[in-house]
């Protein structure tokens, strides 16, 4: 392996940091619009739902949101790294540029077509 679990983790908890922060502006501000000026909207923003979050995500910030989360679990249960569907592992260099990756290349690939 070229990375330790640890670093994996971590690189995984960033991007899912960076992802969280970047949704909860998009919300603070589609919130903003809703709610006339004057009023408590710097309040509002701070105690955004978690589901304004999410809805503020598009599609694919979601669907990564959820393939970090999936990634993080399978750090938990000592899964990751493992082919989700042939149970080969996961080549290493794959791992490093798609931490999230839950695939080998074959069965991606084969997904994908
Ligand atoms: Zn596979």
């Amino acid at each position: 392996m070229g990375q330790s679990m640890k670093e994996v983790r971590a690189a995984l908890e960033k991007e899912r940091e960076e992802l969280a922060r970047r949704a909860s502006k998009v919300a603070a501000n589609l919130r903003r619009e809703r709610t006339p000026l004057g009023s408590d909207s710097e309040d509002a923003a701070s105690v955004l739902q978690n589901d304004e979050v999410l809805d503020a995500l598009d599609a694919e910030g979601r669907d990564r949101l959820a393939r970090i989360d999936a990634a993080l679990q399978r750090i938990d249960d000592g899964s990751y790294g493992v082919c989700a569907d042939c149970g080969e592992a996961i080549a290493p260099a794959r791992l490093e540029a798609a931490p999230e990756s839950f695939r080998c290349v074959d069965c991606a690939e084969l997904r994908a077509n």
